[in-house]
Parts: C-alpha cells; structure tokens; sequence
C-alpha cells in the first residue's frame, strides 16, 4: 500500500441492493479512524475494474443485474486479475455467487461466474431463503458471531478448497441445509448476509482492514453501538417463537 488503502467497491449501479454500499461506508470509516489514509474507488459496470486495489467489495442483486455483472466481470477481467495479485475480496448475496464456478440466471441457465471461490450455486427448488440470521464464523478467523439478513432463491455448494465463512445458529445460509454460511479461501469471502453486513458486524470489516495492512491487531474503536445491536440480534434470533 503505497499510498494508503485502495478500496474498490464493484458495480454500484448493477450490485448494490439492500444497502449493501453502506459496507464500503464501514470499511471507509473504520480505516479513518485507525489513521489510515484511504481511497474510494466506485467503479460502474461500464467502466474497468482497477487491479491495484487492496480491499474490493460487491453486493448483492436482482436476478438480471446479476446476469449483467457476471458478463461484464468475466470480459473486464480487472477483478480476476486483482484476486491472482493477492487483493482482498469481499462479496455478498449475487456477488458472492458471481464469484463461484457457475449460477442459474435469470433466463434458467448456467451462467459461468469468476471461479474465485470454489463453490457452485444452484436454484433452490423450496421457499426462498428469507429472514434474519445468526451465525458462528470459522473459528480459525476468531470473530464475533455474525448477525445478518438474507434473501435469496440460490442455494450455494461448497467444493473442496472453499471453507465454510460461517455455520448457522438461525437462518439458512447457504441452503444446502448442512448449515453452512458463505466461503472463504485465503482472501477472497463470500457470503449472504445483507444489512448491509458490515454494519451489523465491523468485526469483518476490521479483519478485511488485518489482511490488507498484514497485521494481526488495530487500534480499538469505540463499539458500544455495535454491541448492543448484536446483543439485540442475537436474543431476537434466539427467543422462543
Ligand atoms: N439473485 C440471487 C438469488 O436469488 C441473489 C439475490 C440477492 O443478491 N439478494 O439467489
């Protein structure tokens, strides 16, 4: 990082539903208060994705925005080019899903994703994955619980070098019903928290922040908002009905 931290947020225009943005919002803010100087980069669809960046976030979307981001990544290659220099990648919902091997598209067909992650996302045949969830992230991370909102109708298949982001405590996750949430392998995640996820949980936003500088701890910051959000998330998610 040779002039402070790069943070590319991917395709606001085409990815970016249930304020999902306001994950850029977090992972800005909590750099400026550790002291980091940090760049925003907002890149649309129709413009390339830089390969210089060391934080890249894309959310979530509708079906064809999905459809549109998946064609335009795989031809701009900026993003595949950023992952093999080593780029920390988060993704959400359709982004995470762009970020597999393949998805079903909103024309029913397989649509070839970036293959960043080694999963592989179908069409679930139940009910759409709705509703709010609370879940353990990967113990070798060391985070807090994850608390989030998901909506999606793709179910989500973990191959052999993907671990799990996450195991639900309440919610679906990836759908597969073994009751994993998300992926991750190395720097690149993916998982199907809304909320926008980072405001729910800076613990990621904070770990994206580790990666990036290659350190293993940052200044503290003042939590007691977030806190006491996830104390309330996780006694609604965990009261009897
Ligand atoms: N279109 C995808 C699905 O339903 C992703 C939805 C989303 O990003 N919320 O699985």
């Amino acid at each position: 990082m040779n002039n402070g931290l790069r943070l590319v947020w991917v395709y606001p225009d085409l990815l970016s539903t249930y304020g999902d943005q306001g994950n850029a919002l977090v992972v800005e803010r909590r750099a400026r208060q550790r002291g980091l100087d940090v760049q925003r980069v907002d890149v649309r669809s129709d413009q390339p994705v830089p390969t210089s960046g060391d934080i890249y976030l894309i959310g979530g979307g509708e079906d064809r925005p999905q459809r549109l981001a998946a064609e335009r990544l795989r031809r701009d290659g900026g993003l595949s080019r950023a992952a093999s220099n080593g780029a920390i990648i988060f993704s959400v919902c359709a982004g995470y899903q762009i970020l597999g091997h393949e998805f079903i598209n909103d024309l029913g067909e397989r649509e070839q994703g970036l293959g960043l992650l080694d999963v592989i996302s179908t069409r679930g045949e139940g009910a759409r994955c709705v509703g709010d969830v609370l879940a353990d992230i990967d113990p070798q991370l060391g985070l807090e619980p994850l608390t989030g909102f998901e909506n999606h109708q793709g179910v989500t298949h973990l191959g052999p070098t993907a671990r799990p982001f996450a195991r639900v405590r309440y919610g679906r996750g990836n759908g597969t019903g073994d009751g994993t949430e998300g992926a991750y392998n190395d720097t690149v995640f993916g998982t199907y928290m809304h909320g926008p996820v980072m405001a729910r949980n800076p613990q990621i936003a904070d770990h994206l922040l580790k990666l990036a500088l290659d350190v293993n701890a940052l200044p503290p910051t003042d939590d007691r908002w977030y806190e006491a959000l996830r104390a309330e998330r996780i006694a609604a998610a965990t009261q009897p009905a």
